[in-house]
């Protein structure tokens, strides 16, 4: 599974992270929460900025997390920055 976690803050001007995950979602912030996760998630508990998954792509393989980081557009594909229902549907 993929999946996109929106700051509520900016960080050194990133405002998203895609991530990949075998186990599942819960498992996986598990590991984020006792910080053995992404650099940037400890980065964001640091400073205290909130954050949270707003997409997911169920189906989302290590290979789709790639291109969808490859992209370089995220912003484009986050229902908290698009309001509006715009995001780019990429996978069923
Ligand atoms: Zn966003």
């Amino acid at each position: 599974m993929v999946y996109l976690v929106h700051f509520a803050e900016k960080l050194h001007h990133a405002q998203h992270y895609i991530g990949f995950c075998e186990n599942g979602l819960v498992s996986r912030f598990e590991t984020h929460r006792l910080g053995k996760g992404a650099r940037i998630l400890n980065a964001l508990k640091e400073k205290g900025i909130e954050y949270s998954v707003v997409r997911i792509w169920k189906e989302g393989t290590r290979e789709f997390e790639r291109s969808l980081k490859r992209r370089k557009d995220s912003k484009h594909l986050c229902p908290i920055c698009n309001p509006n229902g715009n995001q780019a549907n990429l996978i069923k």
